[in-house]
C-alpha cells in the first residue's frame, strides 16, 4: 500500500506570526480528514521553530525546504540535519526546481542532500521535472530518468518520496493534464527499485483540480505551492474527494 502524502511548500512566504495564524485556522479544518493521509507543511526555517512548539502532536507534520550534507562547518547560509532534528522536522524537500534553477543545485548536490536527509532520519521528497523547452523537444523522459539515476545513487528507496513537478506547470496556473502527469509518474515508478515509493504531483494544484489529479491511479499525493498558503484552500486540497 502506497501512502498518500499531501505537502504544502510555502517557499519564501510567511513570517512566524503568519505561520502560526495559518496553523490555528488550518487545524480545525482537518479534524475530519481521512485517516492515513499524511499532511505536511514545508515552512521557512524561521517559522519551523515556532510551529513545532505549537503543534502539540496532531496530524500536521513539518517539512524543511532544504538541508546541507555536512553536520556543521563553514557553509554560510546553510542548515544541517542536526539543526533540523532539534526542531521536530520529519520531511525535507530536496532538489526543488527553484533550487536547481536559481541556486546551482545539480543532480550531484541533490544526491548528497538526499543521503544526508536519510542519515539524519528524515524522509526526503526528491523533486524531478522538465522545462517547457525540454518537453517540447521530446526530452521529458530522458531528463527525468537522468535526475532519478544520478539523484538516487546510494539512496534508500524505502525511505523516500518523489515529486513530479513539471517546471512549466509551477506557479503558472498551467496544470499538467492529470492523465499526462499519471503517465510520467508511471515512467518514474518504472525507474524505481521499490515500486511502493509514494510519488506526488506538483504544479498548480488547487482546490478546483485536486479531485481529478488524485483520482489518477499512479498519483499518491500532491506538492502544493501557491494554494497551500491559505488555510481554507489547502484544507480543501487535503480533503480532496
Ligand atoms: P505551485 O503550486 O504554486 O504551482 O508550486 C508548485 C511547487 O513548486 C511546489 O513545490
Amino acid at each position: 500500500m502506497r501512502k498518500i502524502v499531501i505537502a504544502g511548500n510555502w517557499k519564501m512566504h510567511k513570517n512566524q506570526a503568519e505561520s502560526l495564524a495559518f496553523v490555528e485556522q488550518f487545524k480545525s479544518k482537518i479534524e475530519n480528514t481521512t485517516e492515513g493521509r499524511e499532511i505536511v507543511l514545508c515552512a521557512p526555517f524561521t517559522s519551523l521553530t515556532v510551529m513545532s512548539k505549537n503543534l502539540h502532536g496532531g496530524r500536521i507534520m513539518l517539512g524543511a525546504q532544504n538541508i546541507h550534507w555536512e553536520i556543521e562547518g563553514a557553509y554560510t547560509g546553510e542548515i544541517s540535519g542536526d539543526m533540523l532534528q532539534e526542531i521536530g522536522v520529519t520531511y525535507i524537500i530536496v532538489g526543488h526546481s527553484e533550487r536547481r534553477q536559481y541556486f546551482g543545485e545539480t543532480n550531484e548536490t541533490v544526491n548528497l542532500r538526499l543521503k544526508a536527509a536519510q542519515k539524519c532520519g528524515f524522509k526526503p521528497i526528491l523533486c524531478v521535472g522538465e522545462t517547457k523547452q525540454q518537453r517540447d523537444a521530446g526530452e521529458t523522459e530522458n531528463i527525468i530518468i537522468d535526475q532519478l539515476k544520478q539523484g538516487l545513487i546510494g539512496v534508500d528507496q524505502n525511505n523516500l518520496i518523489v515529486a513530479y513537478e513539471p517546471i512549466w506547470a509551477i506557479g503558472t496556473g498551467d496544470t499538467c493534464q492529470s492523465t499526462e502527469a499519471n503517465r510520467v509518474i508511471g515512467v518514474i515508478r518504472q525507474q524505481l527499485d521499490n515500486k511502493n515509493v509514494s510519488i506526488q504531483y506538483g504544479g498548480s494544484v488547487k482546490p478546483s483540480n485536486v479531485d481529478e489529479i488524485m483520482s489518477q491511479p499512479e498519483i499518491d499525493g500532491a506538492l502544493v505551492g501557491g494554494a497551500s498558503l491559505e488555510a481554507t484552500s489547502f484544507a480543501r486540497i487535503v480533503n480532496y474527494q
